[in-house]
């Protein structure tokens, strides 16, 4: 990152990656639990879950690329294999060993919450202190509390029969 770039980052870098490179690993299994589970879906209103899953999916996997990038601005280097990226997880993997469709949406309504927990802690970190990467998780928080507010609103359709 340029000098005055990195002047400008009041709070400590190793710190603040660590925690950037944590989140990271949380999309890519977040991720990989959305798009496994879009394939696997079974039960009431099977498509319509699936949809959602699938397009969360790629969410998820645009949060990975937002955050690389500044891990890299940064730079750190991210994760680097799948070893690295459970270990590092805050939020850890919830395989759908069960494919019913209300339970992974039970499943990944929890991973939304713990996503908004980590997010909310960085962004405390860096407030007032480092705008750029306050902006990014702004954005990326508000997709997770989009996504959230989709699974929770599908769940109680599903719980009151509308469907
Ligand atoms: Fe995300
Ligand atoms: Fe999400
Ligand atoms: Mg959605």
């Amino acid at each position: 990152m340029g000098t005055r770039g990195k002047e400008i980052v009041g709070v400590e870098v190793g710190k603040l990656l660590t925690m950037l490179n944590k989140a990271y690993a949380d999309e890519w299994l977040a991720y990989y639990q959305y798009w496994v589970g879009a394939k696997v879906a079974v039960g009431r209103m099977r498509g319509i879950v699936a949809g959602e899953l699938e397009e969360h999916a790629q969410e998820e996997l645009k949060h990975a690329g937002m955050l690389t990038e500044r891990i890299i601005t940064l730079g750190g280097t991210p994760l680097l294999g799948p070893n690295e990226i459970l270990k590092e997880s805050n939020c850890g993997y919830d395989a759908p060993v069960d494919p019913k469709t209300k339970k992974l949406l039970e499943q990944n309504i929890k991973g939304e919450q713990c996503a908004i927990t980590t997010y909310a802690k960085i962004l405390d970190f860096v407030k007032d202190k480092d705008p750029i990467t306050h902006q990014l998780i702004l954005e990326i928080m508000a997709e997770e509390v989009e996504h959230e507010e989709d699974l929770e609103s599908l769940l109680e359709d599903m719980n009151t029969g509308v469907n």
